[in-house]
């Protein structure tokens, strides 16, 4: 049996391990150093949750960069039109500027679709976006990421960067909430 943790109510257990999380990335690395030889891209990161993923990409990235940081606000705007998110912090004139969204991950995709609208409005000479986990199934409008760590069910994960309810960012594998 897998050790398990707990976090507020809920009991978790390891679903891929540091060191797999590690090495895919430097694999994304990889694949973005190719894809932006010659370039200078401003990557995008969105916290809280890719402080971790964007840290540890960052490494391994290879070609002249930028990075910097921006939070996303969500709020209820109307009953019919659900969720709006609006992006916080950025001071960055990203026209004509290659820019590489870092995203800890794609749930339902609404986040980056609003995010990804919002950013070509000002005009980038490209957007693409890495996310380190996606879950495929849970996709609600067709969404292209560019880069994805790992495709992973659709259940509720946490650590290396992910929370639940502020608790668990720290912990370096990511954990997966064990059956009932
Ligand atoms: P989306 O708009 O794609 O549904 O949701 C994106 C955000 O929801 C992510 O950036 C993340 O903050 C949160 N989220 C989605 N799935 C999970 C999950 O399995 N675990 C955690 N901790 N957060 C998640
Ligand atoms: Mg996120
Ligand atoms: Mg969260």
């Amino acid at each position: 049996m897998k050790p398990t943790i707990q976090v507020h109510d809920k009991h978790f257990e390891v679903f891929i391990e540091k060191s797999v999380i590690e090495n895919r990335i430097a694999a994304l690395a990889s694949s973005i150093n190719q894809d932006y030889e010659g370039k200078r891209p401003l990557f995008l990161a969105i916290l809280n949750g890719s402080f971790m993923f964007a840290a540890e990409l960052m490494k391994s990235i290879s070609v002249s960069c930028e990075i910097t940081f921006l939070r996303v606000s969500s709020y209820q705007a109307t009953e019919s039109s659900g969720k709006v998110h609006q992006i916080l912090g950025l001071l960055e004139n990203i026209e004509g500027r290659d820019i590489v969204v870092v995203e800890d991950i794609v749930d339902t995709g609404l986040t980056m679709i609003e995010i990804k609208q919002q950013l070509m409005a000002q005009n980038p000479a490209s957007l693409s976006v890495v996310t380190l986990f996606q879950k495929p199934e849970a996709l609600k409008q067709p969404l292209e990421v560019e880069y994805v760590g790992f495709e992973i069910e659709n259940k509720f994960v946490l650590g290396y960067g992910l929370d639940y309810d502020g608790l668990g960012r720290n912990l370096s594998d990511l954990y997966v909430l064990c059956p009932a």
